[in-house]
Parts: structure tokens; sequence; C-alpha cells
């Protein structure tokens, strides 16, 4: 292979494998706290922790970089406790890389008053009512001060579904100028990695035009955002798809708030190397342990009497019974699912290691040049016939050599 390090002062990507059928690719990722491996799947600990669980726990599952939410550490511990405790790392005891989200697509989902102008995210604050404004600059100076590894731009959301295509292209443009003012804001890009987010809804020619700018501006890495929310997964396949073509080789690809495991094995054929969302830990709480064969809800009865481990095989602590394991079984989880906290710090456990050893074993798969066997094992492993394997993955996969419906 030609060259395939690229560094910038605070990150090193190197690329590993390059699957030949799809798009996807193995990458060595070092970040400031340590090196990852791509493609990756990174838990949200949306108040610097993941709900019920600890950092060592955390740490247990194989996670080396988790996310945490700007605007929840922003408004609690707040700016002022986190420069005395000297940054976020410190305060949740993690010495691994963390990952935080520009705080402006929070306040825009959670505050029904969120407004947006050209100087950023009019809100009201949620303790006092008071009005306050996230800029490009104040949401670089939070990011600053938490000292995460990766921090976000703050950029213009707008769902994909939305029908107006001026304010879509106005968010588009408008993220673009708020790019440039998050690098001119951003105090430590020797030590932080200011990643850019392409905008630009469903509309394939304005995210090209998007991925343009932004890749003008050099950054060390790279988002496609505004995504996940809403849109049919076929439309969603084509932008990341569209994205992915125009990006260059040498940079991570993180594509935002996708966390269901077909479309991380979907999404990396595309050429997509990071991704991040809620959902297995939340859905954890409700008692939905994700497996090879899909997500079991434990609450069922017919668990109480199942004293296998939550997923047969499973290399997690709670699956584990060999040393250091805690050989947790279906029906423990079932008798607790509803009264104690126990179980949905079990199923979080669980469900974060799956995540992220289905990253592993795709990385495995890349590296060893079968990853195009692998995608068809895990679609068996889903559903029991190829009749009700979903057409938008049978047709995104398609478009990149694989052929579900064959062999
Ligand atoms: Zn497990």
């Amino acid at each position: 292979m030609a060259s395939s390090v690229l560094s910038s002062p605070a990150l090193t990507f190197e690329l590993v494998a390059r699957c030949s059928t799809t798009r996807a690719r193995a990458a060595n990722l070092t970040l400031p706290h340590g090196a990852v491996q791509l493609p990756m799947f990174m838990p949200v600990a949306t108040q610097a922790s993941l709900k019920g669980i600890t950092p060592q726990q955390l740490e247990e599952t194989g996670c080396r970089l988790c996310l945490n939410n700007t605007y929840h550490l922003g408004l609690k511990p707040g700016q002022q406790v986190l420069d005395a405790v000297g940054g976020a790392h410190k305060l949740q005891g993690w010495n691994h890389n963390i990952l935080t989200d520009s705080g402006g697509f929070q306040m825009v989902s959670l505050l029904k008053l969120a407004e947006i102008t050209e100087q950023g995210v009019r809100f009201l604050s949620p303790h006092d009512g008071s009005p306050m404004l996230l800029t490009p600059e104040h949401s670089i100076s939070l990011q600053n001060t938490i000292g995460s590894d990766i921090i976000m731009q703050l950029d213009d959301v707008l769902v994909t579904t939305s029908p107006d295509t001026d304010r879509m292209r106005q968010a588009m443009e408008r993220s673009v100028r708020w790019l440039d003012r998050c690098i001119a804001a951003h105090r430590n890009p020797d030590s932080q990695n200011l990643f850019c987010i392409i905008q630009g809804g469903l509309d394939l020619d304005m995210r090209r035009e998007c991925v343009k700018e932004m890749l003008a501006r050099d950054t060390p890495g790279i988002a496609i955002g505004g995504l996940s929310g809403g849109e049919a997964k076929a439309d969603y396949c084509r932008v990341v798809e569209t994205c992915t073509a125009l990006l260059p080789d040498l940079k991570p690809r993180y594509v935002m708030g996708i966390g269901y495991p077909e479309d991380l094995v979907v999404s990396v054929a595309l050429g997509a190397d990071m991704f991040d969302c809620v959902w297995p830990t939340r859905t954890a709480r409700f008692g939905n342990a994700v497996t090879k064969q899909g997500v079991l809800n434990l609450r069922n009865r017919k668990y109480a009497n199942d004293f296998g481990p939550i997923e047969p095989g499973c290399g997690c602590m709670c699956c584990r019974t060999g040393e250091g394991g805690m050989g947790i079984t279906r029906a423990f989880v079932n008798h607790n699912v509803s009264k104690e906290t126990v179980a949905a710090h079990l199923l979080t456990i669980h469900n974060v290691w799956y995540q992220l050893n289905l990253m592993r074993e795709v990385r495995q798969s890349i590296i060893e040049e079968r990853f195009p066997a692998y995608i068809r094992d895990f679609f068996r492993g889903l559903y029991a016939s190829k009749t009700e394997y979903p057409d938008w993955a049978v047709e995104a996969l398609r478009a990149v050599g694989v052929d579900l419906m064959s062999g």
C-alpha cells in the first residue's frame, strides 16, 4: 500500500486494511489518550458517567473512546468546576479518550424554545429560564475546558426530512461559516482534534458541496451529521455513500447518532469508521439485551426459568463464567428487571460489550479479507429467512458489491 499514515498535531490515522469488495476499512487511530481501533462504536456517557456503570466496568468492555455531552457538562458541574478539576478525564476518572459533541444538537432537541440565528443557538436556561446563547466560540471554549480528545464544531442541524430546501441550504452554509469560527476560537489544536460536520440533509448535491467546503478547512477528522432523524434508511445510505466517496482515505469518518447493529455493519461497508448512539444503553434500561439473534426483552416471562447466559458465547463480564466473569443468567435479569437497577447495569455492560465486539469482529474480518462473508453470517443470525432481510440493507450492500440474496 502506498502512504497509509497521516498525522496531524493530536491525531495519527493509519490505514491497516481495506476490503477489496466493499468500501470498508480497518484503521488505527492514535489520540492524546491512547490508540483506538477502527471501525468502532462509541458509547455515550451523558453526564460523564455511563448510566449505572463505573469507568472500570466501561474499560472492561474494551472501550477506549466514549462520548460526553457538552450541554450536560456545561450546565452541571459547569465550566468553573471543570476548570478547577482539570477537565472531564479527571472528573470521571477516565484515562482513555473522550469525544464531546458541540452542545447544539442537545439544545435544539431538548429545548423546545431554542432558536437558531447567525450568532448561535438561543435558548432559555432550563434552570432559571434566563435567556442564553450558545455560539460556536462558546461551544469550543466549553469543549476546550472539558479537554476532550475529539471536539465537534457547532453546526446548524435541521431534521433531514424537512421539506424546506432554502432553510436546508442556509443550515449547510451556516455550518461552514460556524466551522471557521470554531477553528478561530480553538485554543488547543495541539491536544484536541476539532472535527467538521457535513450537513445538507438528503440532498446529495448539497452534501457534495458541503464536503468540498469542509475538506478545504482540513480538520483532522470528518463527521457526517444530521442523520438518524427519521429519514428512510435507503436515504440514509445514499447520503453516507455519497459523502464517503468524496472523503480522503487517511482521515477518520464519523457518522453521528448511529447505533443499531445492522446500521453499523452496513455503514462500515459504505466506508464509515466511527459511530455513537444512546440506544444500546437506553434500551438496556427497558430490559433489552442486544444479541447476534436480535434484541431480546428479558422482561418476558419465558426467561424466568432460563438459566442460560444473557447471550451464549458472549465474552462480556456478565455472561462469562470463567475467571472474572459473573455468569449472570437470563432468569436473574428477568427476576430483577423491574425491581432493581442491577439488571439495567448488567444489560448496559452486556450491550456495550456487544456493540464494541461487533466492531472488533468486523475489523478482524476486514483485515482477514472476509468481510462480505461476515456480513452474510451477521444477517443470517438476525433473521430466520432471507425474505425478512430489510430492502434498504440489501440494496445498500448490493451497491457496494455484496449480494445478500445470492449464495
Ligand atoms: Zn454478555
